[in-house]
């Protein structure tokens, strides 16, 4: 290919237990995916549709160093089951063969800058700049599913300085992996290297420059972090 000028790197994270990367392709987040959340952000909870939104890829991040963002002084955490698609899609789309899809998991964080948000619900406004910022996707390592094995029961939690914040089991979610990614696969064309944040539980508040957190979904993944 011949670029006018040279391309940015590939957005990419790294796998547990290898050497290769994980290249990433989209992230796509679902919204208000547990009751206990939606009733704290105001909202109904709801077994229509799920709702969807998107961060760029280069929002992940790994370092363990989270640079607080401009234009928001209320940086909330939510803590999330990370779903990476790999190679192995189905061409129909199936509750049967969706999960064949899944390459891993991990566990993330959707920072939001709730305020940006706020105003632009009020605002009927998209969410973008709240949600799609730089480094606005902190996420582990992938863990391929055959080291994963979640369930119903496998807790997702966070930590902030050393106090519990956040903390769900899996069953808890409105709508499962499949669902989510059938859903997902009726709007878009999903690809290798696609990311789905599944959606946080309850318990969202504030992060300050020099908060530590420590996420982790039971058993499987563990993200560590300071926001500076
Ligand atoms: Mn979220």
């Amino acid at each position: 290919m011949d670029y006018a000028f040279p391309p940015p790197d590939q957005a990419s994270i790294g796998i547990a237990g290898s050497s290769k990367r994980f290249p990433v392709h989209r992230i796509y987040c679902v919204g208000r995916n547990f009751a206990e959340h939606a009733r704290e952000m105001g909202a109904e909870p709801s077994r229509g549709s799920p709702v969807f939104f998107m961060k760029p890829a280069d929002a992940v991040i790994q370092d363990n160093v989270i640079p607080y963002p401009g234009c928001t002084e209320d940086l909330h955490h939510e803590v999330e089951l990370v779903v990476a698609l790999g190679p192995s899609l189905p061409e129909q789309w199936t509750t049967e063969n969706a999960l064949q899809a899944v390459y891993g998991y991990a566990v993330g964080l959707d920072l939001t800058r709730r305020d940006l948000q706020t105003a632009a619900k009020e605002k009927r406004l998209p969410w973008d700049t709240a949600k799609g910022f730089d480094a606005s996707a902190p996420v582990s390592d992938i863990v391929p599913v055959h080291q994963a094995q979640i369930t119903a029961d496998t807790l997702l939690s966070l930590q902030v300085n050393g106090i519990q914040r956040q903390k769900a089991c899996l069953g808890d979610m409105i709508f499962s992996v499949c669902d989510v990614l059938l859903a997902l696969s009726k709007l878009y064309t999903l690809q290798p290297g696609d990311l789905v944040f599944m959606g946080t539980p309850s318990g969202v508040a504030a992060l300050k420059e020099g908060d530590r957190f420590q996420a982790e979904l039971q058993g499987i993944a563990e993200l560590h972090g300071i926001i500076h």
